[in-house]
């Protein structure tokens, strides 16, 4: 089969003849429907050589829905042909955290090592092999080539969201800074979550702009003095209860501080790489910084739920697997208006 691979570090991934996995003991075969690409992949692919332990090559794709093509010996609960998204942070399932599902903080060394992201085979080929059947949720009259993203753009955002849903009763404000894939899905969380909360869009881009405002954005800023003035008078001067930044560079993060409240959240889920400086002055008193890691199984099964009523959609543009390299060419532009999606069976 065909498969988009990461080869060589610092280099664009390519598309190579791997053959089909075969479905080992408890482990399923996906043909793949979707395969989201997440600006994640863009930082490890930038990455200079050695600066992670990942063995190349490995196929990227770690968004991934399909349908279930064929279940290995001893595998149960799903027949061939069922549509499923697959939960990507791939744990040890028997440390403290695997067994409540937050194997995304699997505590095991070298665990989690997730499909398409850490050295493992992703979802961006024909076919993907997953370890264990509990890493499937059902996806009822959902697509797969729609519902992908919700693996991560949607999980990640979702769990930003949820813990801090404490914070966002009536009068509340949160602010989004990144509008691209994450964010996007962010702002609906929010307003599916949050009702009473004003969800604040901020972006460099005003297309991001524009479609954060058609997701529910109750305002839209561009980056910039601007928007820490507008924030600022929005809350009456005391700033916003959760800021969450989804990416995560020097004038992002400086920014997270100045628009946070006292008692609040800023949450670093952004992989710019920048560091923010935490000292009695800054950021207010007692507001908490958290950098997560994706999300749970059961959070998993939430984001479905959500989808399912249709109380959030990912804005989605598919590719071909010819087109991959294109469309990271895309992402790192700029250019891609919510999420791109690779659909090797198309
Ligand atoms: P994306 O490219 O789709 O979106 C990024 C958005 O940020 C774009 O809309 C862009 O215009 C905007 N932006 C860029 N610079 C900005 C600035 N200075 N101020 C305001 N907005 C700015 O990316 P994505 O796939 O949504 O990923 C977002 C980030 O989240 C990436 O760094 C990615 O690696 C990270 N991520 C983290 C996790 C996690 O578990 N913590 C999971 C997935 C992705
Ligand atoms: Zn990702
Ligand atoms: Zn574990």
């Amino acid at each position: 089969m065909r498969a988009f691979q990461f080869v060589e570090w610092q280099q664009p991934g390519v598309l190579r003849d791997v053959p089909v996995p075969e479905p080992g003991p408890g482990e399923v075969l996906i043909k793949v429907g979707g395969a989201g690409a997440c600006h994640s992949d863009l930082h490890v692919l930038e990455s200079p050589p050695d600066t992670t332990a990942f063995t190349l090559p490995f196929t990227l794709g770690h968004e991934n829905a399909g349908w279930v093509e064929t279940m290995g010996p001893g595998a149960t609960g799903f027949s061939p042909g069922d549509p499923v998204v697959v939960y990507g942070p791939w744990g040890c399932g028997l440390c403290m955290n695997c067994r409540q599902g937050m194997e995304n903080y699997c505590q095991t060394p070298g665990k989690p090592s997730p499909g398409g992201l850490g050295g493992t085979d992703g979802g961006m080929a024909e076919y993907l092999l997953v370890p264990s059947t509990r890493y499937l949720i059902p996806l009822g009259d959902l697509d797969p080539r729609d519902a992908a993203p919700l693996t991560d753009a949607g999980l990640t955002s979702f769990h930003a969201v949820k813990r801090s849903v404490h914070l966002l009763g009536p009068g509340s404000t949160a602010v989004v800074i990144g509008a691209g894939g994450l964010g996007q899905m962010a702002i609906q969380v929010l307003k599916a979550l949050c009702s009473a909360t004003t969800v604040v869009a901020v972006d460099t881009s005003d297309d991001k702009l524009e479609i954060a405002k058609t997701l529910g954005a109750d305002e839209a800023l561009l980056s910039g003095d601007g928007a820490i003035k507008r924030i600022k008078d929005i809350t009456k001067g005391h700033g916003a209860e959760v800021v969450l930044d989804f990416v995560a560079v020097n004038p992002t993060l400086t920014m997270a501080a100045q628009v946070a409240r006292v008692l609040g959240h800023i949450t670093i889920i952004g992989v710019g790489g920048a560091a923010l400086p935490v000292n009695f002055h800054s950021p207010p008193n007692e507001c908490s910084v958290a950098a997560p890691f994706w999300g749970s199984i059961p959070e998993l099964i939430e984001v479905i739920d959500l989808a399912q009523s249709g109380k959030i959609k990912m804005l989605v543009e598919h590719f071909p697997l010819d087109d991959a390299a294109h469309a990271y060419h895309l992402l790192h532009e700029g250019k891609i208006h919510g999420r791109a999606v690779i659909t090797p069976n198309d």
